[in-house]
């Protein structure tokens, strides 16, 4: 029998936003409302794999394409085995699909997944869960027709049981995966927030040293910081630019700097085969040196994403976020002075923060004035530290109040959810109409049009959502 396996992103009836969870990018939930549609990268990873060993396989991103729910189960019902990447913020939604595809082989990937894979088998929601990076575990399921005995990575029910096979070690050598079956996705649709559409994403590593208690990055990509050789990241840089005319890139690493003499090879080897790329990547503020930043200006980057989080040591310090409010004053100063533009990401509602706290905050990233400042409620991501310091009985009631974007319903801090919607709201007029932003962003208008326009798309959607 040859099967026919469907890579589908998750939707839920009525849907107009992409949640874009993806098995490799996990932490970027709710892309839309923040920094831009996100092409599924880690379905055109899976994608490209299966399709080099003669597996038919198709992507569906229902959102972005345009799909409404319904059209995605008839899509569905003509394929053997489904493999969706579960969203915490739109669980009901795989849900009810799968709940509609009985019979079909049900498999469900990601670190949520992984994280309940028990509940999920046990309430019938799927047939198989992958736990960790799931290309090569995928591979040998399609192979076996679906059948999950003896397949390492996967759990599975039998006889009314959960079967968890033996874990999966991670991928050693990055090089040895294909490029993203970027043939298999209408490109056209996929923006970043500065450069609109297209922007392609790029994998150059996976795992982070870093052990923020908020993230969960490392439950399934360890803290092991596992490379691709700059050969074929040019490599792949030369298919994006040259076969499919994209020039705007987005490095979508947890931390694209971490290593200063990396960065700077990577950066010399994109002057050298003229490339002539524009691209962003998401920094961590104790990493970055004034050479670092040089080279990486001269390469073509023209904005770097800071987790900045909070202005108060004290919660930097419970986050182990590992920098202080001081670094990310000269980061954000050194970013600007190269000429690279600088974007802030805060957190609010972490454990211990008060009302005063988060308002510091908000002050905190006006005065640092990046192009746009990205505010959210702390969300304790399954399968991260902050996640499982919470009691059992909170974790699973979790499961369903996930399914939201911007949740205050997961609130974990001790202030009243009604009073934390109205400071995220109010962090977001407060930075949003200073006269500094105003300034900034008329400078930034000037000097790249685009880029004022994405915000100024971001702000509208972004606030829609929020302030409904
Ligand atoms: S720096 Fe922190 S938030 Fe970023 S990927 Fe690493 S652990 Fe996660």
């Amino acid at each position: 029998m040859s099967i026919k396996v469907l890579l589908l992103n998750p939707i839920k009836p009525g849907q107009d936003f992409n949640v874009n969870v993806d098995p490799v990018i996990i932490r970027h939930t709710g892309a839309q409302t923040k920094a831009g549609i996100f092409s599924p990268l880690g379905l055109m990873y899976i994608a490209s794999i299966l399709r080099n060993n003669k597996i038919e396989v198709k992507i569906i991103d229902p959102v972005p394409e345009g799909r409404s729910f319904e059209s995605v189960l008839d899509i569905g019902k003509e394929f053997d085995i489904i493999i969706v990447p579960l969203a915490t913020s739109n669980i009901s939604g795989t849900i009810k699909l799968f709940d509609n595809l009985k019979g079909k082989i049900r498999v469900l990937i990601g670190t949520y997944a992984t994280v309940i894979s028990d509940q999920l088998l046990r309430e019938n929601k799927c047939d198989i869960v992958v736990n960790g990076e799931a290309e090569m575990t995928l591979l040998e399921l399609c192979k076996a027709e679906g059948s999950p005995k003896d397949i390492i990575g996967l759990s599975y029910i039998k006889d009314y049981k959960v079967i968890k096979n033996s874990d999966r070690p991670l991928i050693e050598d990055l090089d040895s995966l294909p490029f993203p079956a970027r043939d298999l996705i209408d490109n056209n649709l996929y923006s970043d927030i500065f450069f609109g559409k297209p922007t392609a994403l790029v994998l150059t590593s996976r795992g982070c040293p870093y052990e923020c208690s908020f993230c969960s990055v490392k439950f399934v990509y360890g803290r092991r910081l596992r490379v691709r050789s700059v050969k074929n990241i040019i490599e792949e840089l030369e298919e994006i630019v040259f076969k499919y005319c994209i020039k705007n890139i987005f490095f979508i690493d947890d931390i694209f700097p971490v290593n200063e003499d990396r960065v700077i090879q990577i950066c010399d080897a994109i002057i050298k085969h003229n490339l002539k790329i524009s691209w962003v990547c998401n920094c961590h503020i104790n990493l970055i040196t004034k050479r670092m930043l040089e080279h990486m200006e001269k390469a073509g980057c023209k904005e770097i994403r800071y987790g900045i989080e909070s202005a108060s040591a004290d919660i930097l310090k419970g986050m182990k976020k590992n920098i202080t409010p001081q670094q990310a004053i000269k980061v954000i100063r050194m970013t600007k002075e190269v000429g690279i533009i600088p974007s802030g990401f805060f957190m609010i509602g972490f454990p211990g923060e008060t009302v005063e706290m988060i308002r510091d905050t908000v002050n905190f990233a006006k005065m640092l004035n990046p192009l746009y400042a990205v505010f959210t409620i702390t969300i304790p991501a399954p399968g991260s530290e902050l996640y499982y310091s919470l009691p059992f009985s909170k974790r699973t009631e979790l499961v369903d109040k996930f399914d939201t974007v911007n949740s205050d319903t997961t609130n974990i801090c001790g202030i009243e959810p009604y009073i934390l919607t109205r400071e995220l709201k109010r962090a977001y007029i407060s930075f949003y109409l200073s006269w500094r932003f105003f300034c900034n962003f008329m400078s930034q208008a000037i000097q790249r049009p685009s880029a004022a326009v994405s915000v100024l798309r971001m702000l509208l959607q972004g606030g829609i959502k929020i302030f409904n």
